[in-house]
């Protein structure tokens, strides 16, 4: 039987390339998404990968949808946490509606996401578990003090997670993107944009693809020794 993946944010940018870098591989994918239906059935359409909308900083939601992709498709093997969103501005004009929005989808969906799957996981002896963080939480970035602040969080959870289950098959583990060619990336004004590759030593942004292949490989049993670790994936442009 094939192994069930679940994608957060599974039909768009990093995380469609995720979806289907993992049915490629063999999994049985679904693919949550927060609202934006057009793309979604567009994606379902194309890629032949079962859509399923819920937001993922809703707690019921996440336990309702989760049971759902359970009963279609099997229980959750791989779980990548990559739904997110940026509402950047400098701290000293933002809102707590802001602050909140970022927390809710990017860290709040930590625990949303993740709780329903782990009891599972832990009784069956095997999980992946692999949550998307970036750049920006390792290093801090201007303009983006919530967004920073709920990735730093990402890799906290993801160390604490690891140990907490490295004795039931269960790895947990972030990939941490830099500056990738997606919709996020290229709302950026283009001005600012070549400002950010100057920064970049391999000279270009990251494509979807080179994430998605990393997710691969950390789902696989080959990785079943890579567990709490962060890979940072940035053409060079934070050392960490
Ligand atoms: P996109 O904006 O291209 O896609 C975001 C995806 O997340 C969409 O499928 C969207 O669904 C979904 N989503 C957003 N909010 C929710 C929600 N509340 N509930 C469920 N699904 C939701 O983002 P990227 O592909 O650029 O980013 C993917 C991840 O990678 C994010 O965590 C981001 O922070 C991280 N990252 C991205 C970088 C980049 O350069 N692009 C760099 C570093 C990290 P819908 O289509 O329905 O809106």
């Amino acid at each position: 039987m094939a192994r069930v993946a679940l994608v957060s944010g599974g039909t768009r940018g990093i995380g469609e390339a995720i979806s289907i870098a993992l049915k490629k591989a063999g999994y049985t994918v679904a693919a949550n998404y927060g609202g934006n239906d057009e793309k979604a059935n567009a994606f379902t359409a194309a890629h032949g990968i079962a859509v399923f909308k819920w937001d993922v900083g809703d707690p019921k939601a996440c336990e309702d949808g989760i049971k759902k992709v359970e009963a279609e498709l099997g229980p959750v093997d791989v779980l990548v946490n990559n739904a997110g969103i940026t509402r950047d501005g400098m701290f000293h004009k933002a809102t707590f509606e802001q602050w909140r929005e970022v927390m809710s989808t990017n860290l709040d969906s930590m625990f949303t996401m993740t709780r329903p799957v782990i009891d599972g996981m832990r009784e069956r002896g095997f999980g992946r578990i692999i949550n998307i963080s970036s750049i920006n939480g390792q290093k801090g970035q201007m303009g983006q003090a919530n967004y920073s602040a709920a990735k730093a969080g990402v890799i906290g959870f993801t160390k604490a997670l690891a140990q907490e289950n490295a004795k039931k098959g269960i790895t947990v583990n972030v990939i941490a993107p830099g500056y990738i060619a997606t919709e996020m990336v290229m709302a950026v004004p283009e001005k600012v944009r070549e400002q950010i590759i100057a920064t970049i030593p391999v000279g270009r942004l990251g494509h979807a693809e080179e994430i998605a292949d990393a997710v691969v490989y950390l789902a696989g049993d080959g990785a079943g020794f890579i567990t709490g670790s962060t890979l940072t994936i940035n053409g060079g442009q934070y050392i960490a």
